[in-house]
């Protein structure tokens, strides 16, 4: 059956008698592996349609098992992404968590528009670069099915109005446990941390309003949005230590390359 459908390149890699295997993650189809034979070093249109970082319509011929990309054309390149280095860390990076958190097959609609989305926004932003990626981690949360508590303590239950402690600069902030998923009161994070196998930030901000603002502001916005270098350190391994946790995905932690 042959289909057509849009969709972004995740990775590829080289296999036998000069093919391609492409990781796709489709509109209509979820991710999918498909063989293709379109020369990567040619200038055909198809050929620029197979290039990461470019939002693409595939035609596919679907078998029950396998599939195969047979004509491909670009419907927008961000081709800048790859003309700057943070850029392109960063936006590797959106991909390899991508290609970790979809299941093949699985369509996610929703994903897929927020990835053209991130794309636009990181081609438009001049710096920023890693909130844009935040924020696009903190909004699949909650369709993972693991968006932390952040209403009470996630341990006894205690409302957030009834705990908490003042930052450095005297706004109101919440100990977070990573281990039990939420924000956690004073008791008990005393009470998890002789426990032994607990982890626990206590950053000097307040969490829960950055994550329901990552969760609510529009992705565009956080192009603009330009987080203390110490701040941006927590939020990436409160955010990074999270998701290899509760998915197993360990992108923000597995490099040092940038903050
Ligand atoms: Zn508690």
């Amino acid at each position: 059956m042959l289909v057509s459908t849009d969709g972004i390149v995740l990775k590829q890699h080289k296999i036998a008698n000069n093919r391609r295997m492409i990781t796709v993650f489709t509109r209509n189809y979820g991710k999918i592996s498909a063989g293709t034979s379109i020369n990567e070093k040619s200038k055909s249109k198809s050929a620029l349609a197979l290039r990461p970082f470019t939002y693409s319509e595939y035609d596919i011929f679907k078998s029950r098992n396998s599939f195969s990309i047979n004509n491909a054309s670009v419907r927008r390149s961000y081709y800048s992404i790859g003309e700057d280095l943070d850029r392109f860390l960063i936006a590797s990076k959106l991909l390899e968590y991508l290609d970790k958190i979809l299941e093949e097959g699985q369509p996610q609609p929703k994903f897929f528009d927020m990835t053209i989305e991130f794309f636009d926004a990181i081609t438009e932003a001049k710096s920023n670069f890693e909130t844009l990626l935040y924020a696009f981690i903190v909004k699949t949360l909650r369709v993972q099915g693991i968006m932390p508590e952040l209403e009470c303590c996630i341990d006894c239950g205690k409302e957030v109005r009834d705990f908490g402690y003042m930052t450095d600069n005297g706004r109101k902030a919440y100990s977070f446990s990573v281990s039990s998923g939420g924000v956690i009161c004073e008791d008990c994070a005393e009470k998890e941390k002789t426990s032994g196998n607990s982890l626990i930030f206590k950053p000097q901000f307040d969490i829960i309003s950055m994550i329901l603002y990552f969760t609510e502001q529009p992705l565009a916005r956080f192009g603009k949005v330009t987080l203390k270098p110490e701040v941006s350190d927590q939020v990436k391994k409160i955010i990074g230590e999270y998701i290899d946790r509760y998915m197993g995905v360990d992108v923000l932690l597995n490099d040092i390359q940038w903050r």
